[in-house]
């Protein structure tokens, strides 16, 4: 392996067909950006659009926008370009809510599609809001469903007889290990379990293919490879097989079959709307289009493609810059076996990390010991990568990290 020089990735940065969509991204100088898994990006086109809502659609077209402005039907239309990015046909999917509020509602109707089994498997290292849904689910049901955790490698031999659901996060937060999404769903299927995915590191980020695995129900998030801004609306996929039975815990209008009918009773909608409770918020909608649409204009293979080149690039760099420094890589060391990003743990993870966004290379840190490295190949370049493993180098070389400041846990890490 020829060694890796600055010169060398500036060569990839020229080459690489993907360079333009920096230039549809704001980001400050000084700052190599690491963190896209955890927010996404300003697309620079967002704050036009926010405010031509705020300010024309809002203020001038008032309550005639729901209509005109074609508010009411953005959750769909938003959902509709999110299915192209995750294998979904259209009706499948809807921007709604949170993922943590998703999750419960999918979980919710999952568990009710499987009346005799009381079991919910999922991975011990799944994104903690996950696992507190499913608790709070079970307690709230009173009917003696269990969660079952196991270590991610142990879960095609625990998917069984008593398995109601499958419940994963298709990339782990923690690791950035990803599952085999269609054999995982095929043994869920073979058990007779509905097998629901979170989409949260893979939408945007890798290839997916929701119809062409039969995958049941999903959830994802809008503000990590969707750029949709913070807290932005979260999306919903249920099959179209399923959704004519589905039962939701969340009863709302948007979900009834004809909201405008202000009748009494409770009547589902036929398709996915069902899936939907109350009033779309039409600002964060709005930021999230512009994200979804920047994702939907690269072609989802070359992102992939870039991706897989810069984790390995930047897992070589710190092998080879960083050495004799106690960093472990936590991510698979097969690149086809992991997401869009690359960790390492160390015992002094947090003040590393606090050392290194104090220098303007900014990732994250997950307890207890990982730091994590997001790559967003929309907007990161490969020669970011050379001077982020500098800095790195230099943070543990000269031990910068022991000043008392970074050792202070503050309320996000
Ligand atoms: C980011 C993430 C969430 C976020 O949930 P919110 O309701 O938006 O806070 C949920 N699950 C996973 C796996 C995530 O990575």
């Amino acid at each position: 392996m020829p060694q890796i020089t600055r010169a060398s990735l500036e060569a990839l940065d020229e080459r690489d067909e993907l360079r333009p969509f920096r230039a549809r991204f704001t980001l400050p100088d000084g700052v190599v950006y690491l963190d896209g898994n955890s927010l996404g990006a300003l697309p620079r086109a967002t704050p036009a659009r926010v405010a031509e809502v705020v300010a024309r659609e809002w203020g001038e077209g008032l309550i005639r926008s729901w209509n005109d402005a074609g508010w009411m039907a953005t959750p769909a239309r938003i959902g509709d370009k999110i299915g192209r990015l995750i294998g979904a046909p259209a009706g499948t999917v809807m921007a709604a809510d949170s993922t943590s509020v998703n999750l419960f509602k999918m979980l919710a109707a999952a568990v009710a599609l499987r009346p005799g089994r009381r079991v919910i498997l999922s991975e011990r290292s799944n994104f903690p809001t996950d696992l507190y849904i499913a608790e709070g689910l079970a307690a709230l049901l009173g009917q003696g469903h269990e969660l079952r955790l196991v270590e991610g490698h142990e879960i095609p031999a625990a998917i069984g007889p008593d398995i109601a659901v499958v419940m994963l996060t298709h990339v782990n937060y923690h690791s950035g290990a990803m599952f085999d999404m269609p054999a995982v769903t095929a043994a869920a299927h073979a058990a007779g379990a509905v097998m629901l995915w979170d989409l949260a590191h893979s939408a945007g980020a890798v290839p997916v293919d929701l119809a062409g695995c039969d995958a049941d129900l999903a959830v994802g998030c809008g503000y990590k490879f969707l750029n949709g801004g913070p807290g932005a609306p979260a999306f919903l996929y249920v099959a179209e097989r399923l959704q004519a039975g589905l039962r939701l815990p969340l009863t709302g209008w948007l979900g009834h079959a004809a909201p405008f009918a202000f009748e009494p009773s409770y009547r589902p909608a036929m398709g996915i709307a069902r899936a939907t409770v109350g009033t779309p918020a039409m600002l964060g909608m709005a930021a999230l289009e512009v994200g979804v649409d920047v994702a939907l204009a690269a072609p989802m293979a070359a992102v992939r493609e870039k991706s897989l080149r810069q984790t390995t690039i930047f897992a070589e760099l710190v092998a080879e810059h960083c050495a004799g420094h106690g960093l472990r890589l936590a991510s698979p060391a097969d690149p086809a076996r992991r997401g869009s990003q690359v960790c390492f743990a160390h015992p002094d993870a947090y003040a590393i990390m606090q050392a290194l966004i104090a220098r303007g290379v900014i990732g994250d840190f997950r307890a207890p010991d990982i730091l994590r490295f997001g790559i967003t190949p929309l907007y990161l370049g490969f020669a970011e990568l050379w001077d982020a493993v500098q800095t790195l180098r230099t943070v543990l070389h000269d031990k910068l990290w022991q000043d008392p400041a970074y050792q202070v846990r503050r309320q996000v890490t």
